[in-house]
């Protein structure tokens, strides 16, 4: 039988109203954004003064390397770590852009010197020297040919980070530096080889966008720490709740008047820093499972996945901790559209956000949640979640991988057929899909819920 929905805890208030907006900006906004910083430098050269004695090869080869110049630039401002930009896409989704992009930039930054036809001074097989149009020599020269190694070593250490040695903290320090010389670099070649980039529209752009990248990193290295230091939190529990999975609890560490933690809607994610330096460049990202209608504690599910989360059972009550967020988009729908949850491993972490909030804000959308899980005999969180059935509108299915013989219920793993038979079976196209768990998981499901007729604006996903 459903309880009462007036059986929710005191500490939870319904706070609906109270919701904060960090919604960021659409994805269409976001891509028309970034076409117009990245190709701004050609509006500009053409507006300018057009070097119309160039041959259209080297205007090719010119447009190329401006491109490729503004984009390493862009890179610096369409990280994840800004809410306007992970706030409606996700992180997740950031990243493999970054990646793809990271592609086209290499490209056009190996390729534009092959194109030019002749650089003044240089007599390189593929240029011809005999009708010299661009300065190239002496530092133009250097510094174009140390980013070209820079991009290659860049490109080389991310392909596949995991054969690297040490940690992916260590890893994403040299990245972003290496970044930040790339840049320099470019820039250098940029204003010394005396073409477009020599010219007032063009150089004045170079100059905003690279103060714009700076600003970036200070925010991001600088400010963000020292505000974090301004709210430090400490850790109020931490305990074992499965396999190698820890619920972590925190709570700000002063009391009184700054004892409320960090506003977030149900389903986003802050970076976590633990230890006593704000400063500090180690910061894991954790989706928050606590509901986002709770004001005084803070609550993660961490599974042991590497060198940071393999230590997270030694952390101490007390523990300082810093939390830059919120960030994120899985983020349930303010009007009561239905909703699915396909949730697996730490992936149930930002379901449970949602349906602690639903329970708090006394919320009756239909729900279904189909959490797979590695054995029935160890389901964290479950107890909670059958008496969040009872009171919920919830309905849910859990699939066991590796079932005990007294297990009556889905096994396998999360294929067509099974989705199939767990999903509601009318009116598919009317819910919003949230699929959470780790990366595989995530892909196939997605692709699984496409063939089955979802369409895709109706899939959020996260891992
Ligand atoms: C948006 C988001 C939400 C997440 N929510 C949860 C959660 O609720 N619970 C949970 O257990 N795990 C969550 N994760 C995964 C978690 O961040 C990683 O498991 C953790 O950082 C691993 O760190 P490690 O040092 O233990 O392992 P490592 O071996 O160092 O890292 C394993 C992998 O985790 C990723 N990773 C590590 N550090 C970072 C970082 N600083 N920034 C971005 N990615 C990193 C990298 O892909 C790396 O290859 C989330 C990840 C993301 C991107």
């Amino acid at each position: 039988m459903k309880q009462s929905l007036g059986d929710r805890p005191d500490r939870m208030q319904p706070a609906r109203a109270a919701r904060p907006g960090y919604r960021g900006a659409s994805a269409w906004s976001l891509v028309l954004l970034y076409l117009v910083l990245v190709l701004a430098p050609l509006a500009l050269a053409a507006i300018g003064h057009p070097i119309a004695s160039r041959p259209v090869v080297d205007q090719i080869a010119s447009a190329l390397g401006m491109t490729a110049f503004a984009a390493v630039l862009v890179e610096f401002l369409f990280n994840g770590r800004h809410r306007w930009i992970s706030g409606r896409i996700g992180v997740d989704r950031t990243i493999r852009i970054h990646r793809r992009v990271a592609y086209v930039i290499v490209g056009f930054i190996f390729v534009h010197p092959f194109i030019y036809t002749a650089p003044d001074g240089v007599s390189w097989p593929w240029f011809n020297a005999a009708d010299p149009t661009l300065s190239i020599g002496g530092w133009s020269l250097a510094t174009g040919l140390g980013a070209w190694i820079l991009t290659a070593g860049m490109v080389l250490t991310a392909l596949d980070r995991r054969q690297l040695p040490g940690t992916y903290e260590t890893w994403r320090l040299i990245h972003v530096g290496c970044g930040i010389g790339l840049a320099l670099l470019i820039a250098a070649h940029a204003f010394t080889a005396s073409g477009y980039s020599a010219q007032l529209p063009v150089s004045g752009y170079w100059v905003l966008l690279l103060g714009a990248a700076i600003v970036t990193l200070l925010e991001i290295f600088v400010l963000r720490p020292w505000r974090q230091r301004r709210t430090p939190y400490v850790v109020q529990t931490i305990d074992r709740i499965g396999d190698r999975t820890w619920a972590l609890s925190l709570r700000r560490e002063r009391s009184g008047r700054a004892h409320k933690v960090m506003r977030f809607l149900p389903g986003q994610f802050a970076w976590v820093k633990l230890g006593r330096r704000a400063f500090a460049t180690r910061d894991h990202p954790f989706s928050m499972s606590t509901a986002s209608t709770e004001s005084t504690t803070i609550g993660f599910t961490i599974k042991e996945k590497g060198d940071f989360t393999d230590g997270i059972g030694d952390i101490t009550v007390g523990t300082r901790a810093y939390l830059d967020g919120p960030h994120g988009h899985l983020v349930p729908d303010e009007q009561p559209v239905p909703a699915v949850y396909i949730a697996a491993g730490t992936g149930i972490g930002p379901v449970l956000s949602h349906l602690r909030t639903f329970l708090a804000e006394e919320d009756r959308r239909p729900l279904t949640l189909i959490y797979s899980v590695t054995s029935d005999s160890s389901v964290p969180h479950r107890k909670e979640l059958d008496r969040m059935a009872e009171v919920l509108n919830l309905t849910i299915h859990y699939v066991v991988q590796h079932p005990t013989s007294w297990w009556h219920g889905a096994m396998g793993v999360l294929d067509g057929h099974l989705l199939d038979s767990c999903l509601p079976q009318h009116s598919r196209g009317e819910y919003r899909y949230f699929v959470c768990g780790p990366p595989l998981m995530v892909k196939s499901v997605r692709a699984i819920l496409r063939r089955l007729n979802v369409p895709s604006g109706r899939i959020l996903t996260g891992s």
